[in-house]
């Protein structure tokens, strides 16, 4: 998702260190540090608007959340969803590289990985920056604690068939299949702003929840 371009965005990023974290290298490893506490830690990466993770943050006091994304036009949206909520204390948004998780975060730090209608990339020689792409997957891997999970939404069947055979391939154990997910709507799922947008027009969402094995 990218937005027309929105010259004040990087202002108010900046003007708002409190939520958007300026320096979060400075925090790999002690994120008890940012949050006072030392409750589990769910990321979202490609957090989008943030409608999301905000209303995760808000349903679930006793979770830290981050919400990671690329693009300034696009964090700036959840920025202001996360200030109208009044800057919620478990909830923290960071403008960085998915790609880039481990520069951020180390082994342990991490609980729980959500990714939600990630960008498909369908053309084959795009997979790898597929969001579940066994690179990807390694990375994860790489900060999440011993057994942590991964849950996923899209509205796109192509990247979910593929994410399962990601996932299969890479040994990770499937919890959780759905693909129809609002045909028996969890009374938790918090909706994504896609989410809202493809289940108007009638497609199903599909979900599922995947473990890595230690
Ligand atoms: N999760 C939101 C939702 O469900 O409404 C947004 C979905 S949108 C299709 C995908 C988002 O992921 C975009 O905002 C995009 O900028 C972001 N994104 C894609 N690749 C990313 C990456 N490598 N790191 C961080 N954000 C990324």
């Amino acid at each position: 998702m990218r937005l027309r371009n929105k010259p004040w965005a990087e202002e108010m990023i900046t003007n708002h260190p409190e939520v958007i974290i300026p320096n979060p290298e400075d925090f790999k490893g002690n994120w008890q540090a940012v949050f006072g506490n030392d409750n589990p830690i769910h990321i979202e990466v490609g957090s989008g608007k943030g409608q999301f993770v905000t209303g995760m943050a808000l349903q679930n006091p006793n979770i830290n959340y981050i919400g990671i994304e690329l693009y300034d036009s696009v964090i700036v949206c959840a920025l202001e969803k996360v200030l109208e909520a009044k800057s919620p204390a478990n909830l923290r948004l960071l403008k960085v590289n998915g790609a880039d998780l481990n520069k951020f975060f180390d082994k342990n730090d991490v609980s729980r990985v959500y990714l939600n209608f990630s960008d498909p990339w369908p053309k084959t020689r795009h997979a790898k920056r597929r969001l579940t792409h066994g690179d990807f997957l390694k990375l994860y891997e790489s900060i999440l604690v011993d057994n942590g999970e991964i849950h996923f939404k899209t509205d796109n069947r192509g990247l979910f068939e593929y994410s399962l055979i990601s996932m299969s391939e890479y040994g990770m154990l499937l919890k959780y299949v759905s693909l129809d997910l609002h045909a028996n709507m969890p009374e938790d799922n918090v909706m994504t702003e896609y989410e809202e947008k493809f289940s108007a027009k009638g497609q199903p969402i599909y979900r599922l929840e995947s473990q890595f094995i230690t």
